[in-house]
C-alpha cells in the first residue's frame, strides 16, 4: 500500500528526511501539498510569498515528474484532506518534516494523533533547522534568551547531520488520486500585480537555490564579513527566500562552508555561520514564546506610547519619507520582495523610533511584501529593533538614517538604483537632499516637495521624542 509524503515548508528533494523515509520504505509514494486553511498566530501567507510559493510548487512538480512521480495538490483542513486521501488511495502511512511555528505545531500534533488513533503510521522528521529547538539548552536546562551563549552552544555542539542526497527514483502508485491544478489556486497577486518585477531578481525553486549556494561559496563569501553590510554590493547569499520555503536545507548550506577552511579568511565563514545561527535563534525564540509575532517578548514594552498615524505609515510603506536610504529600502522591498539586511534594520528603526509606530504594523507589512517572510525571523528581528525582544538592540540606539546611509552606501549607488528621482544628485547630498543648495538641486533636476519629499519628520526632534517615550516606561 502507498505512503503519503506530505510536503510543507520543505519544497525540495535534496536532504529531505521525510522523502528519504518514503523512498526507502519500499512502498509506492504519493507526494501531496495541501493549501491549508490559515489560522496562524503569525498571520496568513503574505502576497509576495504566495507568488514564490506558486513558482516553487511548479518547480517541485517538474522535479517530481522527472522521477516519474507527481505532486498532488489539495486544499482545506490538513487532517480532513489527509484522511480523504488515505481512503482514496488505500495508503497506510504518512510522513512529513516538522515545522516549528505555533500554528504548524498545533495542526501537526492534532493530525499525528488523529492518524495514529486510526491505526495509520504517521512519522515526522527534522530538517527545517540545523538543530531541533529543544536540543540546545543552557547549563540549567532552560532555553537560551541571549544570542552569544546560544551561538557558542551551537558552534560547540556536534555538527548538523550530513545532508542526504535526493532519491533517484520513487515508486509510483498504480492509480494517482485527482489533483487541483496549480493555476486554479491563483496564488500570485494580481491586484496589484507588484510581483511583475520579482522575476528580475528571483527564480524560485530548488535548482536555483543550489545555484545560489554554489555562486556564493565560489565567490561572495570571501569578503562576506565586511561586505554584508553594504546594500549596493552583491555580498550576501540571497538564500533567505529559498530557506523560507525549504527549497534548500540549512544543513546543506552549513556543510557547504566546511570545505572553505584554510582557503578564505576564517572570519567570513564564521560570520556567515553566525547568520545561519541567528535564523536558528529566531526559531528557538518562536518555539519557546509562540506569541513572538504578536506580543512583546519583554512585557515592559506593553505600555509603550505608540502614535498610530495612517499618513506617516503610508509614507513609510511607499518609500516617501524624505530620507533616501529609508525610501530606497522600502522601494526595493516593493520592487523585488526583498530588502538588504542593513536597510531592514534602518527602515524598521525609522518606523519604530522616528515615527513611533508599533513594530507589529511593520512586521505585518514585511510579512505581506517579503518573499522570504518567515514567522520566526521576521518577528524576532522586529522585536530586536524595537528593543522589546530577547537580547534586543537597546532602544536608545536609534539609527540616524542620514549617517547610516553615508556609512553603508557611501557613493549612493543603492539610493540611485531605487530612488531614480535622486539619480543625478551630487554624492555629497545623496543622503541629505534637504540640505542641498538650490543650485545643486536644480542641476539634478529636483524640486523638493515636488519630485522628492521633504523629510516627514525631523530626525533630531523625533529622536528626542522617542527617548522620552521610552523613558516613560516603568521598570528596567
Ligand atoms: P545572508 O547574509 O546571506 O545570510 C544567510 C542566511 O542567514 C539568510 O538567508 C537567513 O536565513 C539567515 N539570516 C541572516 N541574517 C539573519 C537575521 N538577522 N535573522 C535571522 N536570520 C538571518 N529574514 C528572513 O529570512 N525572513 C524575514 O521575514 C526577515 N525579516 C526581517 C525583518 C527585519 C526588521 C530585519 C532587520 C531582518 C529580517 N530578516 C528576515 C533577516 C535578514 O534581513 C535576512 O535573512 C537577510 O537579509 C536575507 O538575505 P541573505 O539570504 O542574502 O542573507
Amino acid at each position: 500500500n502507498p505512503i503519503l509524503l506530505w510536503f510543507r515548508k520543505d519544497l525540495r528533494l535534496d536532504d529531505n528526511h521525510a522523502l528519504h523515509a518514503a523512498a526507502t520504505s519500499g512502498r509506492p509514494v504519493i507526494p501531496v501539498y495541501i493549501r491549508e486553511a490559515e489560522a496562524s498566530e503569525c498571520g496568513p501567507l503574505g502576497a509576495a510569498q504566495a507568488w514564490w510559493l506558486h513558482h516553487s510548487l511548479a518547480a517541485l512538480q517538474e522535479a517530481l515528474d522527472a522521477l516519474a512521480s507527481k505532486l498532488i495538490l489539495r486544499q482545506g483542513d490538513a487532517q480532513t484532506v489527509l484522511e480523504k486521501l488515505l481512503a482514496e488511495t488505500d495508503a497506510e502511512a504518512v510522513v512529513w518534516n516538522r515545522r516549528y511555528d505555533p500554528a504548524g505545531i498545533a495542526v501537526d500534533t492534532r493530525v499525528k494523533k488523529a492518524l495514529r488513533d486510526k491505526g495509520i503510521e504517521a512519522n515526522s522528521f527534522a530538517g527545517q533547522l540545523l538543530h531541533e529547538p529543544t536540543r540546545l539548552r543552557t547549563g540549567t536546562g532552560n532555553h537560551y534568551k541571549t544570542y552569544t551563549p546560544f551561538w557558542r552552544a551551537l558552534e560547540h555542539s556536534c555538527e548538523p547531520p550530513f545532508p542526504i542526497e535526493a532519491p533517484e527514483k520513487l515508486l509510483a502508485p498504480r492509480h494517482w488520486p485527482q489533483s487541483d491544478s496549480l493555476d486554479s489556486w491563483s496564488l500570485p497577486p494580481t491586484r496589484p500585480n507588484w510581483a511583475s518585477a520579482f522575476a528580475e531578481m528571483w527564480v524560485p525553486g530548488e535548482a536555483s537555490a543550489h545555484e545560489k549556494l554554489e555562486d556564493f561559496i565560489d565567490g561572495a563569501i570571501d569578503g562576506y564579513a565586511v561586505g554584508r553590510d553594504f546594500p549596493d554590493k552583491p555580498a550576501t547569499s540571497l538564500l533567505s527566500p529559498h530557506l523560507a520555503l525549504g527549497e534548500i536545507s540549512p544543513a546543506r548550506i552549513w556543510h557547504a562552508t566546511r570545505g572553505l577552511a584554510g582557503k578564505i579568511p576564517a572570519d567570513n565563514i564564521v560570520r556567515f555561520r553566525k547568520e545561519l545561527a541567528w535564523r536558528e535563534f529566531c526559531y528557538h525564540q518562536l518555539f519557546h514564546f509562540p506569541k513572538l509575532g504578536s506580543a512583546n517578548w519583554n512585557d515592559r514594552y506593553d505600555d509603550f506610547p505608540w502614535h498610530a498615524d495612517a499618513r506617516l505609515f503610508d509614507s513609510w510603506r511607499r518609500g516617501q519619507t524624505g530620507y533616501p536610504i529609508v525610501d530606497a529600502g522600502m522601494r526595493q522591498l516593493w520592487r523585488h520582495g526583498w530588502m538588504h539586511n542593513r536597510v531592514r534594520m534602518i527602515t524598521a528603526s525609522f518606523l519604530i523610533k522616528d515615527l513611533l509606530i508599533d513594530w507589529r504594523e511593520g512586521e505585518a507589512w514585511f510579512r505581506d511584501t517579503l518573499v522570504d517572510a518567515d514567522p520566526a525571523a521576521n518577528a524576532a528581528n522586529w522585536q530586536w529593533v524595537a528593543g522589546s525582544g530577547a537580547d534586543a538592540s537597546p532602544f536608545f540606539r536609534i539609527f540616524n538614517p542620514v549617517l547610516q546611509g553615508e556609512k553603508f552606501d557611501p557613493d549612493g549607488g543603492y539610493v540611485r538604483a531605487f530612488v531614480p528621482e535622486l539619480a543625478e544628485l551630487d554624492s555629497k547630498y545623496i543622503h541629505r537632499p534637504f540640505e542641498a543648495p538650490d543650485d545643486v538641486l536644480r542641476r539634478a533636476g529636483i524640486e523638493l516637495g515636488k519630485h522628492y519629499p521633504r523629510p516627514i519628520v525631523d530626525h533630531a526632534v523625533a529622536r528626542q521624542r522617542a527617548l522620552a517615550a521610552h523613558a516613560s516606561l516603568k521598570g528596567d
